[in-house]
């Protein structure tokens, strides 16, 4: 074989050393040392790949340099002490600081950059991270987050409702319910992928149905599960998707949202979760002669995924076509939870019980229920029928519950006690211009009782503070002589002003 240096020593056409291409095909090649000719697309490749590795180092290092618990974290600094002490008698080196500096820059003892076919790269980032005077950015400290495919690891039910109860207000029931149906969910997946239990008893899938008004909490609280237990997510509107071949969404569409909430990784993938929304608005039309395409035809689309099977999804796209390219996911260890506020609900259940208590001693008129704030917890699979969603599908989500309407003491709560409160979040913003933000009792009374004017559960909080608080965060940083800020409920009325006091 005529070696291609041998060829450009003799005035022939020059080829790149990766791809093997003339430069007459491939355009202008770049020539590196020692006399390496690439073409543009090749460069281009390679330094992707330089990028990833560059990246994939620093995370690597990230996490061994992350200590995981006091006692960790001791343990760490001795063997680190070991480790700097070995390297520096192996190198003559005596400054320890070394060795962590080289795994951060890619440097690693005999030449800077990242060897790729007998060439270092050397990427801007690494050099500033080498400067001494620069100071690598730390990244934030994450939570610590568990691995569900850890049994040992998986948080148990009391654990995860504890974690649940910091975020999402109320809803006892519900975070009761979800907490035992991840736990055994995941504990199921890993029983199911041990060669040992293969053959033994099948644990059914434990996907669930949530019933509850709307602004209630059922999208926040599937999130902060999610978050908690570390699985990809992918929330999904059941009123965009339409029998296949239609327009609108085909059902294997909430799989690739999936598929890219987990990085296109497909065994992550497997292991997620999917929330469907407005589940109600797939319930079978009544008394339509036309094909219901967004309705019943769409329970029947799903029924495949909420069961078990290998799916072919669209990567990247919502329905499948020939410029698409697909993977196959499997769904049997995906958890899928839908959700909706079901109007008219209320009412079949209502007419149930009145029938059912109609004779007797026992009987209760219509009305007796009107104030039931529980009635919803009383649904079957028989009223969820009446409603129009049909048998197969219902009989898919063993879990059924509802969540309560919000009332004013669940909406003040909301206002101050999670992680992430809403008034918390502006106490941070004003505490930046140096200025403490505070809400009296008769404030919180008022957002909360407008809010539940409003209907439209604890959405309503974030635009009725906004409405009020857009005047407070446009005055305020004019004047640096304000300390303190007191809303009032008066001033939210329009009564009032808010109290302000001068800094000391
Ligand atoms: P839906 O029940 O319609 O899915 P969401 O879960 O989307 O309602 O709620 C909207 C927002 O209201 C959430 O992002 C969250 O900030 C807030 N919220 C709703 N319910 C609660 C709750 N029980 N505790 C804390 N915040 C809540």
């Amino acid at each position: 074989m005529a070696d291609d240096s041998d060829k450009k020593n003799n005035g022939e056409e020059r080829f790149c050393m990766m791809c093997r291409r003339p430069e007459s095909e491939v355009g202008p090649l770049v020539t590196m040392p020692p006399g390496l000719t690439l073409c543009n697309h090749c460069m281009q490749d390679m330094m992707n790949q330089a990028m990833r590795l560059f990246q994939h180092r620093n995370e690597t290092t990230d996490r061994r340099n992350k200590p995981e618990s006091a006692e960790d974290d001791t343990k760490k600094k001795a063997s680190e002490e070991n480790d700097s002490s070995a390297d520096a008698s192996k190198s003559g080196d005596s400054n320890p600081s070394q060795t962590k500096e080289d795994g951060k820059t890619g440097n690693n003892g005999d030449g800077f950059g990242i060897p790729i076919g007998g060439l270092r790269f050397i990427i801007p980032e690494m050099m500033q991270n080498n400067n001494p005077r620069v100071k690598p950015k730390k990244k934030p400290k994450e939570e610590e987050l568990p691995d569900v495919m850890d049994i040992a690891n998986l948080p148990v039910p009391h654990e995860i409702k504890a974690r649940l109860d910091e975020y999402v207000i109320g809803q006892e029931h519900a975070k009761k319910v979800m907490s035992v149906a991840v736990y055994n969910h995941y504990k199921r997946v890993r029983r199911q992928e041990e060669e040992a239990f293969k053959d033994d008893v099948v644990i059914e899938k434990s996907n669930m149905l949530m019933i509850g008004p709307t602004g209630c909490g059922k999208t926040y609280l599937v999130q902060t599960l999610a978050r908690l237990l570390n699985v990809p997510l992918a929330i999904t509107d059941a009123t965009s998707l339409t029998e296949a071949g239609y327009i609108g969404d085909d059902v294997e569409s909430v799989l690739s949202k999936l598929l890219a909430a987990a990085d296109n990784d497909v065994e992550k993938a497997e292991h997620g979760i999917v929330f469907i929304d407005e589940i109600d608005k797939i319930a079978k039309k009544k008394n339509t002669t036309s094909r219901d395409v967004s309705g019943e035809s769409v329970q029947q689309g799903l029924l495949k995924l909420l069961e078990g099977a290998d799916v072919e999804v669209p990567v990247g796209a919502s329905s499948k076509n020939a410029m698409v390219p697909q993977t196959t996911v499997n769904t049997k260890n995906i958890l899928f939870i839908c959700g909706g506020a079901f109007p008219g609900l209320d009412e079949i259940v209502k007419t149930r019980l009145t029938k059912s208590f109609t004779m007797g001693f026992n009987s209760h008129l219509k009305d007796s229920f009107d104030d039931d704030p529980d009635l919803l917890s009383k649904t079957t699979m028989e009223d969820l029928r009446e409603y129009g969603m049909i048998p197969e599908f219902i009989g898919r989500l063993p879990m059924v519950f509802a969540l309560r309407g919000l009332d004013k003491e669940a909406m003040k709560r909301i206002l101050t006690e999670p992680k992430n409160a809403i008034l918390k979040q502006y106490q941070k913003l004003l505490a930046m211009d140096e200025v403490k933000l505070l809400f009296d009792d008769s404030a919180l009374e008022v957002i909360a009782e407008e809010a539940v004017r409003r209907d439209t559960g604890a959405r309503a909080l974030r635009s009725i503070i906004e409405e009020f608080m857009l005047d407070i965060m446009y005055e305020i940083p004019k004047d640096d002589t304000i300390g303190t800020v007191t809303i009032t409920g008066d001033y939210i009325l329009g009564k009032g002003a808010p109290v302000i006091e001068m800094r000391a």
